[in-house]
């Protein structure tokens, strides 16, 4: 059994949603979700539904929030890919045994307060990968 469902979303590090959401809207006519803070991150973070997976925007809201660390030294970009599980305390605890490199050794909330953990991208082939277990509604 795979720990993980399905891709929930791709993460793409951008300077100004606004400007990053011309493409989807004008070009693509997709639509694009709200945007919302999470002061945490200190980011900004609004959502394109596409079938079942979603891009998410993340601009950062300060020169000292990691996005920005990002931008600044790799451009804007994707930043993340986001793996829905089911159990993320589970999927956590697997990595544990397996020695698999974690940022997030506990669940933290994150934005549609998701539960969430990001796992080191030194054991994923130099992509940064959230896990996250959705609210259940
Ligand atoms: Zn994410």
């Amino acid at each position: 059994m795979s720990l993980i469902k399905q891709i929930d979303h791709i993460a793409i590090a951008v300077n100004d949603i606004q400007e990053a959401s011309t493409f989807f809207v004008d070009v693509l006519g997709l639509e694009v979700s709200a945007p919302q803070d999470v002061p945490e991150q200190k980011t900004r973070v609004a959502f394109v539904q596409i079938g079942e997976v979603r891009i998410e925007f993340v601009q950062p809201m300060s020169d000292d929030s990691p996005v920005a660390k990002f931008i600044a030294k790799r451009g804007q970009g994707i930043h993340h890919v986001a793996y829905e599980t089911g159990d993320i305390v589970g999927a956590l605890a697997t990595m544990k045994a397996k020695d698999v490199p974690l940022i997030d050794k506990e669940p933290r909330v994150g934005a549609h307060d998701a539960k969430i953990a990001f796992v080191h991208p030194k054991g994923v082939s130099g992509v940064l990968t959230e896990l996250c277990e959705p609210k259940k509604s």
